[in-house]
C-alpha cells in the first residue's frame, strides 16, 4: 500500500464514501491528488492535496493539475461554492450555471472538463463507453434524480418525521447530494437534514451569506454585519 492510501480511511470518514467530484456513491474511491504527485513529490503526503475521486473521475482527470495557477483556473468541491456553479435538472442532467463572473463561468467550466461531469449519452460520452457502461455516472445521477421525486412525492402525500428519516437514509445511500439538495431545496427542514446527513458538506458553501439578523423595533436603518457602528449624531447646532 502507498502512504498516502492510508488517508484513505480518514478521508471516507470525513467526506463519506462519495466521489468529490460527481458525487456518486462508490464502494471503491481512491486518493486524489489535486496536484499531481508526480510533478507535486512534496504533495504526495499532503492532505490539503488530497480528495477522493471514483474511477470514473479519476481515469477522465487526465490534464494534469499541477501548478498553483492550475488550480486557481479551476473549482474545487473542497474549498469553492461548487453548489452556485452547476445545476441539476431532469433526468441528473449537470449543466454550468450563468455565473455573472467570466472568471468564475471559465473556472466551473475547467472543472466540468477536467472530471468529464457534464459528460452523458449525446453530450460527449464515446460510444463505446455507452457501449461498455464503462462511464455510469450519468446513468446513475439520473436515477438518482427520479429517487429524490420520487422522495419528495412521498413527502408532500405524507408529511411525517418518518418518511423524512427514511428519505434521509435514502439519499445517503444515493448519493449526488446536490441532486437531492436540488430537489428539496423548497423544504428548508429537508435541505438542513441532508447537510447534517451528508457530513463532509461545509454548509457555508451551501447556503449564501447569512442576511441581517432582523430590524429590531424601532429602527429606521437596517444594520449589517460588517457596518462599523453609527458615528454619533452631531450636535444640533446653536440656536436650533
Ligand atoms: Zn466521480
Amino acid at each position: 500500500m502507498t502512504e498516502y492510501a492510508h488517508a484513505r480511511p480518514v478521508l471516507l470518514r470525513r467526506m463519506g464514501d462519495y466521489c468529490s467530484y460527481c458525487e456518486v456513491h462508490a464502494p471503491t474511491l481512491a486518493v486524489e491528488h489535486i496536484r499531481c504527485k508526480d510533478k507535486n513529490p512534496t504533495l504526495e503526503l499532503e492532505w490539503s492535496n488530497f480528495l477522493l475521486a471514483c474511477t470514473s473521475c479519476n481515469s477522465t482527470k487526465l490534464i494534469s493539475v499541477s501548478t498553483e495557477d492550475d488550480v486557481a483556473a479551476r473549482l474545487w468541491p473542497d474549498r469553492d461554492r461548487t453548489q452556485d456553479a452547476f445545476v441539476y435538472s431532469a433526468g441528473g442532467v449537470v449543466s454550468i450555471a450563468e455565473l455573472k463572473d467570466p472568471a468564475e463561468l471559465s473556472k466551473a467550466k475547467m472543472t466540468a472538463e477536467m472530471v468529464g461531469l457534464l459528460k452523458r449519452p449525446g453530450a460527449g460520452l464515446k460510444p463505446e463507453q455507452i457501449k461498455t457502461a464503462s462511464d455510469r455516472r450519468w446513468e446513475l445521477r439520473s436515477q438518482a434524480w427520479d429517487e429524490a421525486n420520487d422522495a419528495r412525492k412521498d413527502l408532500l402525500e405524507q408529511p411525517t418525521p418518518l418518511v423524512r428519516r427514511r428519505i434521509l437514509k435514502e439519499a445517503k445511500a444515493c448519493g449526488f447530494f446536490s441532486i437531492w439538495l436540488t430537489v428539496f431545496r423548497d423544504d428548508a427542514e429537508m435541505v438542513e437534514r441532508l447537510i447534517e446527513e451528508f457530513n463532509g458538506t461545509d454548509r457555508a458553501r451551501i447556503f449564501p451569506p447569512a442576511p441581517a439578523a432582523p430590524a429590531p423595533a424601532a429602527p429606521e436603518v437596517t444594520p449589517t454585519p460588517s457596518a462599523p457602528p453609527s458615528p454619533p449624531a452631531p450636535a444640533a447646532p446653536p440656536g436650533a
